[in-house]
């Protein structure tokens, strides 16, 4: 967890123009991450840019560890946390789907509204 040097607003990992840079959520300063940290955070975040829409699409499994987190129960073994993720199902024209992977067995199931 990083803050930011300016306001010290709570500073989060973006992908720009290929690199993970650390940008402030009030402000909007941006500060770069020293090299280590980028190797490691480069295996780990998406392609896309979530903090942007707030909408997370799960390509590779590898992406699980950088899904946001929720509090919901899991049928399966009653753990309380599970990812989320949104996918588009069938036509463009529907609202994506929530799908939710439990963080402890893995048991993945989709939300119905
Ligand atoms: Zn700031
Ligand atoms: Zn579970």
């Amino acid at each position: 967890m990083q803050f930011c040097p300016k306001c010290k607003g709570l500073m989060e990992p973006q992908k720009k123009k290929g690199r993970v840079v650390l940008v402030c959520r009030k402000c909007g300063k941006t500060k770069r991450l020293d090299d280590e940290n980028n190797l490691k955070l480069k295996n780990k975040t998406p392609e896309k840019e979530p903090m942007e829409t707030d909408v997370v699409v799960l390509d590779k499994e590898n992406d699980i560890k950088a899904l946001p987190k929720t509090r919901i129960q899991c049928r399966e073994c009653e753990n309380d946390e599970a990812y989320w993720w949104l996918q588009q199902t069938r036509s463009v024209d529907e609202a994506p789907t929530r799908f939710f992977k439990c963080t402890k067995c893995g048991h993945t199931w989709r939300q119905y509204d």
